[in-house]
């Protein structure tokens, strides 16, 4: 599979100068199968508009695409409005929520109000793509993709620590695994669910929007530090582990520096930049 970052930056999008390394915009994964060429989306931050944008210059065709849902908070959704392919008639888009069943009453309601009169010029109902709410009580869920895919997808939530709370993805492709824990707090110690979700992952992708300092007075903000989310990719066993939710007070040379820096203590490490590619 082909991971793809288009949003890494956490709570708000930022545009100055100083930012553009790492990147603006928040949160949204794309990833795609190799062989079928198909794309899947987790969160709807600010950076799924240049994805849409892409997939549109690439001429993509797909008769379903997944959206994926961490959970709802501003800078997970912000962009929703602005995929470009959710104005395209003939495009089915599967909302998808697993593991959220018991919490949200109405999946449909929440873009719904986002896209109301007083907040967006275009409704949802008037966006065009025919839209599925997938709101999912169970946490685990096997895709069959194309008939030439031997192997389904494998996909599996788990509910973490975040105000609201929020669900962390491991999907599962050709024997690889790719975890995306992003918006986690882990209080005291580290939350062994979210390293039985990690474990023996080829990539992790992990929250680290706060140093150790900044996390003291940040607590119950929702969020990990940096050493917390290698402290999470020890225990365990990631080949591979990337840090993203950077701060919006968090510049280009402060995270090339933090990055060196978790270098050091995991070798390979790196802090997630937009339109960065990870093939596993
Ligand atoms: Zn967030
Ligand atoms: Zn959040």
């Amino acid at each position: 599979m082909l991971v793809k970052f288009y949003g890494t930056r956490g709570s708000v999008p930022v545009c100055t100068p100083d930012f553009q390394e790492f990147g603006g915009n928040t949160t949204c994964l794309c990833i795609k199968d190799k062989e079928t060429n198909s794309i899947a989306v987790i969160d709807a931050g600010t950076g799924i508009r240049e994805l849409g944008k892409d997939l549109i210059e690439s001429k993509h065709k797909q008769d379903e695409i997944f959206i994926a849902f961490t959970h709802f908070h501003w800078d997970h959704i912000q962009g929703f409005p602005f995929f470009a392919p959710a104005f395209n008639k003939k495009q089915k888009i599967n909302i998808l929520a697993l593991g959220w069943g018991k919490q949200i009453t109405c999946l449909k309601d929440i873009f719904k109000t986002q896209m109301q009169k007083e907040f967006f010029p275009v409704q949802l109902e008037k966006m065009g793509a025919k839209f599925k709410f997938m709101l999912l009580k169970e946490t685990k869920r096997v895709f069959k993709t194309q008939a030439k895919r031997p192997k389904p997808v494998i996909v599996k939530t788990n509910k973490h620590r975040h105000p609201g709370g929020v669900y962390g993805y491991r999907i599962e492709l050709d024997g690889k695994a790719m975890v995306f824990c992003t918006d986690v707090e882990h209080l005291n110690s580290i939350d062994k669910k979210v390293v039985k979700l990690a474990e023996r992952a080829d990539l992790l992708i992990h929250d680290a929007q706060f140093t150790d300092e900044e996390l003291k007075k940040k607590r119950g903000w929702g969020h990990s530090s940096f050493s917390q989310a290698i402290e999470v990719a020890e225990r365990a066993n990631v080949k591979m582990l990337a840090l993203t939710h950077h701060d919006p007070d968090h510049d280009d040379g402060f995270l090339r520096k933090m990055e060196k820096k978790c270098q050091h203590r995991f070798k390979d490490s790196f802090l997630a930049r937009e339109k960065m590619e990870i093939e596993l």
